[in-house]
């Protein structure tokens, strides 16, 4: 794994998203400066992460090492509008109470959200409560790490004392329904985090586990699994999807008065779904339409900060269009070189 290796799929990433209508992500990975340049380069909006892990990887070697990469990525991005920072530390079991007390300090500090999977299996609470003696949420808020600007990945094996901890500190839930039944990790519970007021958007977990980044997929996975867990066809509406397709996601990172809805002085990220398929026809209500019957194939046209980037489903800008056919070039040696290295075990 190299800074070359991420920019190479974080390019591939950042086409589907776009094509897909995601005109912003939240990312949690190492080589942050390689994925900011795939980002600009392809011109998505990006919330980059400063991640930490307790062990070391090809990116650092101690929490310091990840904190020091990930805030000099983030001081070398300060003037790109379209780029930010969250902290990222991975996970309740890959990072020490030491380092997620530093992480909760320096988030205050510079008004950086966490992003953090937590409660993703039920392995991982079991461990909690043997290593620990509390749940991770519990262990996680008595260290300072739970409040508004926290969002909770996956939260998938939740109490009813878990929700109340993510009420009562206003954390939001990235729901990634996808990946949670692709790992048999299990169903969350969103119907309870939705009549408790928790602000859920959705999430894709990354392609390596999912294996696609398609919101319209996991929107319309999510509404589905939620009445079909809770016997009940009104939960989880369209109207209601769509927002934790769009605002959710804003405010959950913090940028709702920037992005997310479509008002007044944010900023212009727009998708145009062409509603006038077949498949498609009759539309009687667009926004019932856009969650139980269009897909990502049905997006025309994006728009990030008013600039097109898809057109008439074609990439629109002549550096995504080179970079396009470059890395897929390049994708094709890095298959070879992984299946060699996979075959000689090395
Ligand atoms: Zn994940």
């Amino acid at each position: 794994m190299s800074d070359e290796f991420v920019y190479d799929g974080s390019v591939l990433s950042c086409l589907e998203m776009l094509s897909g209508g995601i005109t912003c992500f939240n990312d949690m990975y190492f080589f942050p400066e390689a994925v900011a340049r795939a980002a600009l380069d392809t011109g998505v909006r990006a919330v980059l992460s400063i991640a930490v892990l307790e062990f070391p990887t090809p990116f650092a070697n101690t929490p310091d090492e990840y904190l020091r990469k990930g805030l000099a990525a983030r001081d070398r991005y300060r003037d790109e509008p379209l780029v930010r920072f969250a902290m990222a530390p991975h996970a309740p079991y890959t990072v020490s109470d030491d380092t997620f007390r530093e992480i909760a300090k320096l988030a205050a500090e510079l008004s950086l959200p966490i992003h953090v999977h937590v409660h993703e299996t039920a392995q991982e609470v079991r461990q909690s409560l043997e290593q620990h003696g509390a749940r991770p949420l519990a262990r996680l808020a008595g260290l300072g790490v739970v409040g508004p600007d926290t969002i909770a990945v996956h939260a998938v094996h939740l109490s009813e004392h878990d929700i109340d901890l993510l009420r009562e500190h206003g954390a939001s839930v990235a729901h990634c329904p996808h990946s949670n039944l692709k790992l048999a990790s299990g169903i969350a519970p969103v119907a309870r985090l939705l009549a408790q007021g928790i602000n859920v958007g959705i999430g894709t977990d990354s392609a390596a586990s999912n294996n696609r980044l398609d919101l319209f997929g996991e929107g319309r996975t999510a509404s589905l699994l939620a009445k079909g867990a809770g016997g009940n066809a009104a939960t989880w509406p369209a109207q209601s999807m769509l927002a934790a397709m769009t605002i959710n996601g804003a405010r959950a990172l913090g940028m709702d008065r920037l992005i997310g809805s479509l008002s007044p002085g944010k900023q212009a990220d727009l998708v145009a779904v062409d509603l006038s398929a077949p498949e498609l026809a009759p539309v009687f209500d667009p926004v019932s339409h856009l969650v139980y019957a269009a897909g990502r194939e049905h997006v025309s046209d994006v728009w990030v900060a008013g600039r097109a980037v898809v057109r008439n489903r074609q990439l629109a800008q002549a550096r995504a269009q080179t970079l396009s056919s470059e890395v897929t070039a390049r994708c094709a040696v890095w298959q070879n070189r992984i299946r060699s290295t996979v075959a000689d075990g090395s």
